[in-house]
């Protein structure tokens, strides 16, 4: 998601209220409480206890240390917030650990309804609050606290990052790790050299061309060496420093019998693949077949689109049906591309067939990052590329799948929209 100007609305039931209050109080936090785009109270539990003592904690039962009582806590949730009206959430070390998406839910919980957070203390709270009252356990790591008051925090701080202007440059924050799937680049401030060690050269030099690409190189090198698991969900496309195409071939492709064929171009795949493509950011969609008039067919399709009475109809697919070239041959599409980019594509062949193909797609992400050459994603018409296609690609990617089954038939439409996805979707 990006950045919002609705504003967070989250109560904090917690039995340290002053330890709460002294970090909200703070920096970036308080200043965007104070600037009311989030709205944060603070409730002491034992404001509901009963007795003398304002007793808010017991004896486990069976031994054991302290546990938070159900009623006061119960008590303290519904001075907040009615149960409709509410989202609760409960740090324990035994949640779902927290990560960006689930901040986003959160944060989109805490706009909708009001967010409480529940902070537990010694032994945690009873089991039957937690059973009556929470919607969400999160966890900030495999460690334990002694209270959920700095998870509580942590929270509300990774939520207000969220909420336009609480970080004054926003375009930091989209760039922070995570944000886009990928980790953050290293940065540097004054003094320029320090103690012998100085700052990278491209920094310095005030090219924002060079400072970009030297930021997204660091980004990927970082990421691809300390958090791998991260690539496969990530959103590689800005991070490409060559563009990515995508080929559909009409010839040389295999027949019902496996005979080398020439198939006929399907309308809905100009369509469909040209807005999938426009989606994803691929630079061009290039329609590959021997034969004259089939290009002819194509092009009348997308200049209607372009410059005929489609384009004031729909603006949209004029867009999409711009990427659309046509042209005779893989070797022709891939030259092409190769003058354009100053750089010989690395083709990535596409296959349904198992065993057919070797590297499965999160490799050939990670491949796509480390080199400077335009990804050509290949897909085949008919019963599929022809092996001279496959023999002669940088790497045949092995097939998306539902599964096990002998049942592998999407339409080459859905498969472009499966792979682009699974490349260049945002997390
Ligand atoms: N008996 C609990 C267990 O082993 O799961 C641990 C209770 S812990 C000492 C007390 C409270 O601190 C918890 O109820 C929770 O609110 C908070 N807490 C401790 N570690 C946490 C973590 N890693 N993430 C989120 N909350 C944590």
């Amino acid at each position: 998601m990006g950045l919002s100007e609705d504003v967070a609305r989250i109560s904090v039931i917690t039995a340290l209220p002053e330890a709460v209050r002294d970090f909200l109080g703070a920096s970036v936090l308080g200043r965007g409480i104070a600037s009311g785009k989030l709205e944060v109270s603070v409730v002491d539990i034992r404001d509901f206890s009963r007795g003398a003592y304002r007793q808010i904690d017991d004896y486990s039962f069976g031994g054991g240390g302290m546990v938070l009582m159900p009623g006061p806590l119960e008590s303290a949730l519904e001075s907040v917030a009615g149960r409709d009206e509410r989202c609760v959430v409960y740090p324990t070390p035994q949640g779902v650990p927290l990560h960006q998406e689930m901040v986003e839910d959160l944060y989109r919980a805490s706009v909708a309804k009001r967010l409480a957070i529940v902070c537990g203390h010694y032994e945690g709270v009873d089991e039957r609050f937690v059973e009556r009252n929470v919607d969400v356990e999160f966890s900030i790591g495999d460690f334990v606290l002694t209270g959920g008051e700095l998870p509580a925090i942590a929270l509300i701080d990774a939520i207000s990052r969220l909420v336009k202007g609480v970080v004054g440059k926003e375009r930091a924050v989209e760039e922070d790790s995570f944000f886009s799937g990928m980790l953050d680049c290293p940065h540097y401030t004054r003094p320029s050299d320090f103690k012998g060690s100085s700052v990278p050269e491209a920094l310095l030099g005030g090219d924002h061309a060079a400072i970009e690409s030297f930021r997204k190189e660091e980004a990927v090198r970082r990421t691809i060496s300390r958090r791998p698991d991260m690539i496969a969900r990530a959103g590689i496309m800005p991070y490409l420093r060559k563009g990515a195409y995508v080929l559909l071939l009409h010839h040389p492709v295999l027949d019902k019998n496996g005979m080398k064929s020439t198939t006929a171009i399907t309308g809905m795949d100009v369509h469909d693949i040209s807005r999938a493509c426009r989606t994803y950011g691929v630079k061009k969609y290039f329609v590959v077949t021997p034969l004259a008039p089939q290009r002819e067919m194509v092009k009348k399709i997308a200049s209607h689109w372009i410059t005929g009475y489609g384009a004031a109809f729909n603006p949209d697919r004029k867009e999409a049906m711009g990427l659309v070239k046509t042209c005779p041959s893989l070797e022709g599409a891939l030259g092409w591309i190769e003058e354009r980019e100053k750089a010989s594509p690395f083709t990535i062949a596409t296959t349904a067939r198992h065993g057919a193909g070797g590297a499965h797609w999160s490799g050939v992400k990670r491949r796509l990052l480390e080199m400077s050459r335009p990804a050509v994603f290949i897909f085949g018409t008919g019963s599929g590329l022809h092996e001279e296609v496959l023999s002669r690609s940088s790497v045949v990617m092995s097939p998306v799948s539902g599964g096990k089954g002998d049942y592998n038939h999407l339409s080459v439409r859905s498969a472009v929209s499966v792979v682009l996805d699974r490349f260049f979707g945002f997390r």
